[in-house]
């Protein structure tokens, strides 16, 4: 397969110790055919893989106390830096409860940054130290708590590569998902136009595109005016 050109391809570095859990999107979708295309790249670091214990172990008990078991730094330490000598200037996010909460228009920042490693923490979390030393960002995608950070990493990774140029090949279908311009989308109907006796609306068969243009601002405005009237705040 051809490469492309460094300036619209990605790269994803992702620290886990559970990297076969990310066929879910390497292997399939959009996302599966720009990996292949290798307008998205991604590697995985696995700490089991720089552990010195002779079980492999990478987790252990935290000082102080208490329940649980956290993964242990020093795999982890020499895991991220692998990842950073491979990456060179890359951005480090640990994916994180305690994180800033992830959210549609951090993509297109997030995409300058071209080199991201993704540090998924498992048991009850990593050591502060490999936080206060190694980490440039955490990030939360929802107040609720994951039993690890992968499903954390794949949600940001499919979020920001459908904003990749190229991963997408219609830029309007973008342009007009919910969350762009802080408004829902508006409802959408295919073949046939009679289901059941259900109906498509008229506007919609009537050729006029001014029309259904207006049509379908009316509806964003009303399904978001509904469904997420605090987005509407945030429109100017
Ligand atoms: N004890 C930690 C706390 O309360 O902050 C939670 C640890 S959680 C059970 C294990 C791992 O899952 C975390 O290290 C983190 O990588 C990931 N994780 C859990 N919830 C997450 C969320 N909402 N967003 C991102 N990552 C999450």
């Amino acid at each position: 397969m051809k490469k492309k050109n460094n300036d619209t391809t990605i790269w994803f570095n992702i620290i886990t110790i559970f990297p076969e859990m990310f066929r879910t999107i390497t292997d399939y979708g959009i996302i599966g055919q720009a990996v292949k295309k290798k307008i998205i790249n991604i590697n995985f670091f696995n700490p089991r893989n720089f552990s010195k214990n002779k079980y492999k172990s990478i987790d252990d008990r935290p000082y102080g106390g208490g329940p649980g078991m956290l993964m242990s730094a020093e795999p982890l330490y020499l895991a991220i830096q692998q990842a950073k000598s491979i990456s060179k200037n890359a951005i480090v996010i640990y994916l994180s409860p305690q994180g800033k909460v992830f959210q549609q228009n951090n993509i297109k920042q997030l995409i300058t940054r071209k080199k991201i490693i993704f540090i998924c923490g498992r048991y009850e979390g990593i050591d502060q130290r490999i936080i206060d030393n190694q980490v440039d960002e955490e990030w939360s995608i929802g107040s609720y708590i994951l039993t690890g950070g992968e499903l954390a990493a794949m949600v940001m990774i499919d979020s920001i590569s459908r904003l990749v140029p190229g991963v997408i090949k219609t830029k309007k279908s973008i342009e007009e998902d919910s969350f762009s311009n802080n408004l829902l989308d508006y409802p959408s109907y295919t073949r046939p136009q009679i289901i059941r006796k259900m109906l498509v609306p008229k506007v919609l068969l009537s050729g006029n595109h001014n029309q259904i243009r207006l049509w379908r601002l009316k509806q964003s405005l009303g399904n978001t005016w509904i469904k997420r009237p605090d987005l509407l705040k945030k429109k100017h």
